[in-house]
């Protein structure tokens, strides 16, 4: 398979010098070390081995999987990422509403509302304290969104939103016929995600935050949210502190509240797609004391570098990053360890393998492999790497990010999505036509598919990052391949995420390849990508360079 891939290389390197395309794009396929399957597989199966126990937060094999890839990061020759460290830690907050224990309700039309915990709504705190006293008043925002690129649009019209318990809509605002490009036209923008909302509120200052849900507008229905909430939560213990208050309210519950003031939801809803809307008070009010279980776990990320050769270059930095944690050990009867073979031991093997590749000949720029801990539990621990890096975000050209790879076979395209959000896109497409490989053209996001991987957390300082993504046309063997493709779902989050030995890696190699080439590209360019103008996360960039 090795050979297959070396010539199909070396047939596309021929076409791509035929056919022109810039040089830097040819040399870089042809000088990035080669990625070996051996190791890959090595570190796959032992990432993914019911020793390492699901490598879920907070668990014993957290801690023998964050030994594992330190011990192996230095084994690689890279250098310690934090001082004389190649551990980060991220502090995180365990988090039990305490319904039972709490007295937490809402007061509309002079009458307490029947608000049943898990059926109605869901709460927590989201600044991870465990006592919260309210008496707040409700204050319908819309959307809850301020985004200066789209005409200035601003649901809060200054409202002083201090104090306050801020009711509002996730999704946001639909295309129309004068503007079908609002908002990212029928794709999901970031000001549509539930994590945007909960932002906002905490930056201007409120008490807490009541999403509406329905199933069209959070494209999952309430029985996710009430999985969610009405278990042990994780969420970051510092750096990314939310509003004292966040909770989810159902439809029904949310008609009903809203009818007790005489308010009308869905003419309200109606008002929110428009510009001109401003905020609601609703004449109601949130009171009682709000308990929560909260302890506190420590977890780590892991990085190391390949410092780069170029006296003025090296500063600058790439990033591939991998989250390495699963769902661990859960329940007490049969298979009780969700290994994650695919989801994640793939990425974190590959970079393993990326990184040994990588120390043989290193590029002008400096490069970081970073696994990061807590993804599964919210993006936790690449968004404490963002809000404390360990390389100043300004110098970092950019993000590459691995989860769940290629365990079939090898393909004729890559997934790029997201790339072309940034001057990554252009690079990706050398990239791959340097290895005779198609890219497909960016389809519409639709539930936001770019803002749930962890690449996001650093298209959130600013800094130009998608996650590799494994192709669909496969090389051999096209209906077996596809049906193995599918029969994935059914194995996705569960205990069955286990590798097997059988599995032919020559799809995960390449890949991986693939993203150490377009890493060495971006490594050894002239000048650090940029976002496309216009771009929200573009402009943070700007932002920061002033
Ligand atoms: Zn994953």
């Amino acid at each position: 398979m090795h050979k297959m891939l070396s010539s199909l290389m070396t047939t596309a390197l021929a076409t791509s010098l035929a056919l022109g395309l810039p040089a830097h794009a040819a040399s870089s396929a042809a000088h990035a070390p080669a990625v070996q399957e051996a190791p890959l597989r090595a570190h796959l199966a032992f990432l993914s081995s019911d020793v390492l126990e699901g490598r879920g937060t907070g668990q014993r094999g957290a801690d023998l999987t964050v030994a594992y890839l330190e011990t192996q990061a230095l084994a690689a020759g890279l250098k310690p990422a934090n001082g004389n460290s190649f551990r980060q830690a991220v502090a995180i907050a365990g988090v039990m509403p305490q319904p039972q224990a709490s007295s937490l309700g809402i007061e509309a039309g002079g009458a307490a509302q029947p608000l049943a915990y898990g059926k109605d709504w869901v709460w927590g705190p989201g600044d991870a304290k465990p006592v919260h006293a309210l008496d707040a008043e409700l204050v319908f925002v819309g959307y809850g969104i301020s985004a200066p690129e789209e005409g200035a649009w601003d649901d809060y019209k200054g409202l002083d939103c201090t104090g306050k318990i801020l009711v509002m809509m996730v999704n946001d605002p639909m295309p129309t016929e004068a503007e079908p490009h609002r908002f990212n036209g029928k794709g999901l923008s970031y000001y549509g995600r539930w994590t945007y909302k909960f932002e906002e509120a905490a930056r201007r200052g409120a008490a807490g935050v009541l999403l509406i849900h329905t199933d069209a507008s959070a494209s999952y229905g309430w029985s996710v949210i009430q999985n969610s909430w009405l278990a042990e939560r994780f969420q970051l213990a510092q750096g990314a502190p939310g509003t004292g208050m966040q909770g989810w309210i159902a439809d029904g519950a949310a008609r009903a509240l809203f009818k007790a003031v005489g308010q009308d939801l869905d003419a309200l809803r109606a008002a929110a797609e428009l510009k001109t809307f401003k905020p609601v008070a609703l004449g109601a009010r949130m009171k009682g004391e709000m308990k929560a279980a909260v302890r506190s776990v420590e977890q780590f990320n892991v990085a190391g570098i390949v410092p780069g050769t170029d006296p003025a270059l090296k500063d600058e930095l790439v990033i591939y990053s991998a989250h390495w944690d699963h769902l661990g050990k859960q329940g007490s009867s049969g298979d009780t360890i969700y290994n994650g073979a695919v989801d994640n031991a793939s990425g974190s093997a590959a970079l393993l393998a990326m990184a040994q590749a990588a120390v043989r000949a290193p590029a002008k720029r400096s490069q970081m492999f970073l696994w990061v801990a807590a993804e599964e539990q919210g993006l936790l621990g690449s968004a404490a790497y963002g809000s404390s890096p360990l390389w100043p975000a300004n110098k970092t050209a950019a993000d590459l990010n691995l989860d769940s790879m290629n365990f079939i076979g090898l393909t004729k395209d890559i997934g790029t999505r997201g790339s072309e959000r940034t001057e990554l896109g252009a690079m990706a497409a050398a990239t791959a036509k340097a290895m005779g490989l198609r890219v497909e053209p960016p389809k519409p996001d639709l539930s936001g598919g770019y803002f749930r991987s962890d690449h996001f957390s650093f298209a959130k300082e600013g800094i130009p990052a998608f996650s590799v993504e494994r192709g669909n046309d496969w090389v051999a063997d096209v209906e077996n391949s596809k049906a193995n493709a599918k029969a994935y779902a059914a194995r996705y989050h569960q205990v069955t995420d286990e590798y097997d030995p059988s599995w032919n890696l020559a799809g995960m190699v390449q890949q991986a390849q693939f993203t150490l080439n377009l890493g060495r590209m971006i490594a050894d360019a002239p000048k650090m990508p940029a976002w496309k103008t216009g771009d929200p996360f573009g402009q943070l960039r700007t932002a920061a360079a002033k």
